[in-house]
């Protein structure tokens, strides 16, 4: 099944992409929790970093890569890096995902 980040890679729906390269896919969230709300998505459709193989690992790398790319082109003095795992910890689309979040003081995790 075609998750909508899959619609968003294909460009069957429209987004604000930052940056793009083979493995991963950056766009703006559309219900931004802070004035930085970015979502760093593996292009691979792999449900959430739990079911991520072995051999598909270096993802995590291209995510960090991109984070510190999006972070040196926004000049962002801080962020937050995150992915939601499974239904209970928020995740509500099932395709991986990291949560790049700044633009203002971030509150602790509590
Ligand atoms: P999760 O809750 O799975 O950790 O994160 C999913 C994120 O995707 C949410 O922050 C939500 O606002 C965002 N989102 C859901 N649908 C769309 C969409 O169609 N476009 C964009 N840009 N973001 C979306």
């Amino acid at each position: 099944m075609s998750s909508i980040f899959a619609k968003i890679i294909r460009r069957e729906i429209p987004s604000e992409i930052l940056l793009e390269n083979e493995h991963v896919i950056a766009i703006k969230d559309i219900n931004p929790v802070a004035p930085i709300h970015i979502l760093i998505i593996t292009k691979k459709q792999i449900p959430s970093i739990q079911e991520l193989a072995d051999e598909d690992s270096f993802l995590l790398h291209e995510v960090t890569k991109a984070a510190k790319a999006l972070a040196k082109k926004l000049n962002l003095s801080h962020y937050r890096l995150l992915t939601n795992c499974g239904e209970d910890a928020g995740q509500t689309v099932f395709h991986l995902h990291f949560h790049l979040i700044s633009g203002r003081v971030l509150e602790g995790m509590a």
